[in-house]
């Protein structure tokens, strides 16, 4: 790859938690029950995913790793009327690629064949037929071992792997119904059962401490407007925490970062139990298609709204109700 490719990769992958959240993402796209990430060393050295997913062809995956090919736009339609999938600029494993060396290992499901492809450095190495079970595999090696003044910058091992962490426990908490464990060093960190049960998910993902101390929101806490639902748990106010860091929030099934969620339910715990609680909390918004401006970025998970004030109102509102009905 040119300087300029090397660069336009920099973009999409910051770090070793964006190649797992590009990955992982592409998992959830490929209808995976089961996702396992892998990392050693906060996965500058190793990071591998593994899926049950649909998997891919060998044409399939030669495809995969060129610019710009993504399966999953059919017509430009779809970028207007909202997208069922996340990933859909067939940018990813392309820019993963150009800063790493890259082995896909993958099998159609009911397909007899499977497929390791290796890149290094963006160029293709090897495809070669391989016996491997059903779904993906995708293994990161040397990530920047071509991009020294990237491979510099990146921060403390611990540092990585709290990036990691937090995107592997964002994704597991947003799909309840997909088991999603993460390792690290040959150490488990954390894993899910996929049995779409939000409380068993946070327990794993937070543990007992935190996941008893948890309060459903109720079912009819939110006041009408541009928002249709918001469901998910809160802290109780014991668990409060010392910084905003520990609220997540998902629209319409995407993990993002929202600040007008964030500073609603701030607001509503400051008004109900005075100022510097914040809450751990994983909430669940649901709105039609035309009141999210998703692409005030495409790599940023910042959102907004088309009716910020209003969608502020109603989650405040809700907050305020669900700690009013557990007698907060
Ligand atoms: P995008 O996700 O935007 O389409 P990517 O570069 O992330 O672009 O992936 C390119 C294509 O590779 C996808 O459109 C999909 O067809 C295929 N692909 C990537 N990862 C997987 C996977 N885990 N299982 C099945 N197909 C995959
Ligand atoms: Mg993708």
């Amino acid at each position: 790859p040119t300087t300029v490719e090397r660069i336009a990769a920099g973009e999409v992958v910051e770090r070793p938690a964006s190649v797992v959240k590009e990955l992982v993402e592409n998992s959830i796209d490929a209808d995976a029950s089961r996702i396992r990430v892998v990392a050693e060393e906060g996965g500058t050295e190793y990071i591998r995913i593994v899926d049950d997913g649909i998997g891919m062809s060998q044409t399939d995956v030669e495809a995969a790793v060129e610019k710009h090919t993504t399966s999953k736009i059919s017509d430009i339609e779809d970028l207007e009327t909202g997208l069922a999938t996340l990933g859909f600029r067939g940018e990813a494993l392309a820019a993963i690629g150009e800063v790493s060396r890259l082995t896909i290992r993958t099998k159609p499901r009911g397909g007899s064949r499977g497929t390791e492809l290796h890149l290094e450095g963006g160029t293709v190495e090897s495809v070669e037929p391989a016996g491997c079970p059903e779904g993906t595999a995708v293994e990161i090696n040397d990530l920047f071992y071509n991009v020294p003044a990237r491979r510099k910058y990146l921060s403390a091992e611990s540092t990585e792997f709290s990036h990691i962490n937090d995107v592997a426990t964002g994704y597991a908490l947003a799909n309840p119904d997909v088991a999603v464990a993460l390792e690290h060093n040959d150490r488990e960190t954390f894993a899910t059962t996929g049995q779409d049960d939000l409380e068993a998910t946070t327990l794993a993902v937070y543990g007992r401490e935190v996941a008893e101390a948890m309060l459903p929101i109720p079912d009819d806490a939110v006041p009408d407007g541009p928002l249709n639902d918001l469901h998910g748990i809160i802290s109780h106010p014991e668990t409060t925490r010392s910084s905003p860091d520990y609220l997540r929030t998902y629209v319409n099934g995407r993990f993002v970062s929202a600040k007008t969620v964030r500073d609603a339910v701030v607001d509503a715990y400051d008004k109900q139990l005075g100022p510097g609680r914040y809450p751990f909390a994983v909430l669940y918004c649901e709105l039609s298609g035309a009141e999210i401006d998703v692409n005030v970025h495409p790599r940023k998970r910042e959102i907004r709204f088309a009716e910020e004030q209003a969608v502020r109102g109603q989650v405040e509102q809700a907050i305020q109700a669900a700690l009013l009905d557990h007698g907060l």
